[in-house]
């Protein structure tokens, strides 16, 4: 990489989709500071926020916006499109995610990735080094600026980021097999969840207090940490889906 715009998720978007033509750029006079991205650039194109727009936040500017740079419009252009699971790399593009138990569906653009419920796990602990990369999972029914206020991970890092819509969360480095690991046999378990969120243990004739002494040491280094539910949610596969797989 030797573009530190590429730091930039929706200049990482573009970039790696292969800076499609857009309609409508124009170059203006001199470097100017792109309202949303607040990179400089010499291409532009026009743009006011339509009476709808809601989400002025994730703005660099406030007031005065009357182009965007390429990079921002695309993604703004394609809010829908990008309201999905996906992994963007700067070398493998855009990979929108579909696990191998969902049903096939439709993309905008990018290229379909299937994988199996457990590449995300996989990804967080083998991720790239020397690509820029973002992790994209979504909650929400509906799309959101999400690819605006992603954070793209670089080089060596302690902490992943990860994106939940326009959520991120920090997730660190250090420990993070042992952690998925334990939170695996808790999914698995029939009983142990609510003990993940709270000062309460099993009593000692709870049926699963073994398994829980096994998981609780490294429970207990994230505990109330804000990451720790969402990564039992949306990383750690669904128990079905891990059941099933034990048994095959
Ligand atoms: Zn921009």
């Amino acid at each position: 990489m030797n573009d530190i715009r590429l730091l930039n998720p929706t200049h990482l978007l573009h970039h790696a989709i292969g800076q499609p033509l857009i309609k409508g750029i124009r170059k203006l006079v001199s470097n100017n500071l792109c309202p949303l991205c607040g990179l400089p650039t010499i291409d532009a194109v026009d743009w006011k926020i339509s009476k709808k727009f809601s989400d002025l936040d994730s703005f660099a500017e406030k007031e005065n916006i009357k182009f965007l740079c390429p990079a921002c419009y695309y993604s703004l252009l394609h809010i829908r499109e990008l309201h999905k699971a996906y992994i963007l790399t700067y070398t493998e593009g855009l990979k929108v995610l579909q696990f191998d138990d969902q049903p096939s569906k439709k993309i905008g653009i990018g290229q379909k990735k299937v994988v199996s419920r457990y590449y995300l796990r996989d990804f967080l602990l083998k991720p790239p080094v020397d690509d820029p990369w973002i992790m994209m999972l979504q909650t929400k029914m509906n799309p959101q600026h999400s690819i605006m206020k992603a954070k793209v991970n670089f080089g060596y890092a302690d902490t992943l980021w990860v994106c939940n819509g326009g959520k991120n969360y920090a997730i660190p480095k250090k420990g993070l097999e042992e952690l998925f690991n334990a939170l695996e046999k808790v999914k698995k378990s029939d009983l142990l969840y609510p003990y993940l969120f709270n000062d309460n243990r099993p009593w000692k004739g709870h049926k699963e207090i073994k398994l829980w002494e096994d998981v609780e040491p490294i429970i207990a280094k994230h505990k109330y940490k804000h990451y720790l539910s969402f990564i039992y949610d949306r990383i750690i596969p669904p128990k079905k889906y891990m059941l099933k797989d034990t048994n095959n």
